[in-house]
């Protein structure tokens, strides 16, 4: 884990960004020192972080509890202009921020550019809803009385972000809790913090009050956040990451009945049926396979393809992943980065391992790339046999494994036969089949005969283990807003 000296333009990214913790306005150090933060493509340390202790977290809930009063009263216009402003800040920055967050997550430059427009567009999107904040005044059936319902922000919020779209997921949160009224305390991955530092600085720069977002990076994530779960003060908790980590969240707030949302892991469907245009099916499995190089929960995590075309599907697939140069994020024309860490490559060969120890064939890839950084081979299995692992767990990484089935009935079983429900992809001509075959998925999302769902103004999340409540949408801010009824006597 050395530092070797990094080009200036790349030094320059990771100096302009603040490296200690933001608690109530001010950067302070962290009580337990610093953290590295590594480059996946070399395993060098780019740069270290505060990491906070659990007094340090303490502190930043205290900043966002004294902040809450004066937030919830400031005029939802102004909350929505500071986030609009910040919109444009990071828009005007894109390429720089887009460079920080290469370098700390990997994904290759102009990935990290579509993450940096989709992730400040969530902001625009919140900064139009503030102002839409509304409730209802109605007449009670039976007459006399009248029903007034108004919508408030549910106070200091603790948001917890994985470190896969290192700006995203932080302002998919951020965006609707400031939206709302709300403050918070942001604990962004330790692998990926200096993104959400730098988001902080421009929502600072943008007018955002001080104490309203709080940021603390920590190596020790549970004992950091499990204190605050525990503080009467927090009213809600919205995470997202990892199913496991996820049910251990919900069974820590369940003590004080805390709200939370939950977005957690997924295990993609990506079904192909025989009279599915496959020019646009193999395209779209490029895009649900590979964007972020596998790296994301909705990523297509298996294909289900129809027999008769599977073979060709699978070929064509394999075809157009060969084309993909791996490399540093930074370099130019580079399609595929690295992978997070060893620890991701290590379950990723593994799960890969045991579908071909059981009789999958590998079309194209299969192994892990030599040299420094955690560099894995796009891979395409073909015949992949039921029982596989990779069937049946989330692989998080550029590896396509591919079945096929006989039946709709058949198609339908495979996909959801899964803990897992946040996306499924379909494939089909046949409008009937498209919407009898939708209305059996058990999936929060959908995508039809497209390869992308991701977008600020839906509302994105999952069903079963990979969690409840929403992002983006009209039903994102709902999350941070709670619903005061008032009944009121007119006689
Ligand atoms: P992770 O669950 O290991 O970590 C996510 C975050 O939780 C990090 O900030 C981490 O520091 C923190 N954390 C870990 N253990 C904790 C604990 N005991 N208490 C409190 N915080 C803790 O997940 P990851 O590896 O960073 O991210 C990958 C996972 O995230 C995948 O499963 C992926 O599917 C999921 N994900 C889901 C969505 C979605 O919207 N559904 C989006 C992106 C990623």
């Amino acid at each position: 884990m050395s530092s070797t000296a990094l080009p200036q333009h790349e030094q320059q990214a990771i100096d302009s960004v603040p490296k200690r913790l933001l608690i109530g306005g001010r950067w302070v150090d962290g009580e337990r020192g610093t953290l590295a933060v590594e480059d996946p493509a070399t395993g060098n340390t780019l740069t270290e972080v505060a990491d906070a202790s659990p007094a340090d977290a303490r502190k930043a809930l205290d900043a966002a509890v004294a902040a809450q009063g004066d937030w919830a009263r400031t005029p939802p216009r102004e909350r929505g202009e500071i986030l609009r402003r910040t919109f444009d800040a990071i828009s005007a920055r894109a390429d720089e921020l887009a460079l920080l967050m290469t370098l700390e997550m990997g994904k290759p430059l102009a990935e990290s550019r579509g993450e940096i427009s989709y992730g400040a567009e969530f902001l625009r999107w919140f900064s139009e809803e503030a102002v839409r904040i509304d409730g209802r005044y109605s007449v009670n059936p039976a007459g006399g009385n009248r029903l007034l319902t108004m919508r408030q922000p549910v106070g200091p919020c603790l948001l917890i972000t994985p470190w896969n779209f290192p700006l995203a997921m932080g302002t998919r949160k951020i965006g609707p809790a400031i939206a709302a009224g709300c403050t918070m305390v942001v604990k962004p991955a330790e692998q990926t913090p200096l993104s959400m530092l730098a988001l902080a600085q421009i929502l600072g720069e943008a007018g955002l009050p001080d104490g309203v977002l709080n940021i603390v990076t920590t190596s020790t994530a549970r004992e950091v956040s499990a204190p605050l779960i525990a503080d009467s003060r927090l009213r809600k908790l919205s995470f997202t990451g990892s199913t496991e980590v996820g049910k251990a969240l919900v069974s820590q707030s369940a003590e004080g009945l805390l709200r939370t949302s939950m977005e957690l892991g997924g295990n993609a469907p990506f079904i192909v049926f025989e009279d599915a245009d496959l020019d646009a099916a193999v395209e779209g499995a490029l895009v649900a396979k590979m964007r972020n190089g596998g790296e994301a929960c909705t990523a297509a995590n298996r294909f289900h393809v129809a027999k008769p075309v599977a073979a060709e599907f699978s070929e064509r697939l394999a075809a157009r992943l060969k084309e993909l140069r791996i490399g540093r994020g930074t370099e130019p024309d580079v399609d595929l980065g690295p992978l997070i860490d060893n620890i991701q490559r290590g379950k990723v060969s593994e799960l890969v391992e045991d579908a071909v120890a059981r009789g999958a064939s590998t079309l194209t890839g299969g192994s892990s790339v030599p040299g420094p950084g955690y560099f894995y081979d796009a891979t395409v299995l073909a015949d992949v046999p039921t029982g596989s692992r990779l069937l049946s767990e989330e692989v998080f990484g550029p590896v396509a494994p591919v079945a096929s089935f006989e039946t709709e009935a058949e198609a339908i079983a495979s996909a959801n036969d899964t803990q897992y429900g946040l996306v499924a992809y379909l494939y089909t001509s046949d409008l009937k089949r498209a919407l009898r075959v939708t209305e059996a998925l058990e999936t929060g999302m959908v995508g039809l005969n497209q390869g992308l769902v991701s977008n600020p103004a839906a509302p994105f999340g999952g069903v079963k283990q990979s969690g409840f409540g929403r992002e983006g949408g009209p039903e994102g801010i709902a999350e941070y807003l709670s619903t005061k009824y008032v009944a009121i006597n007119v006689d």
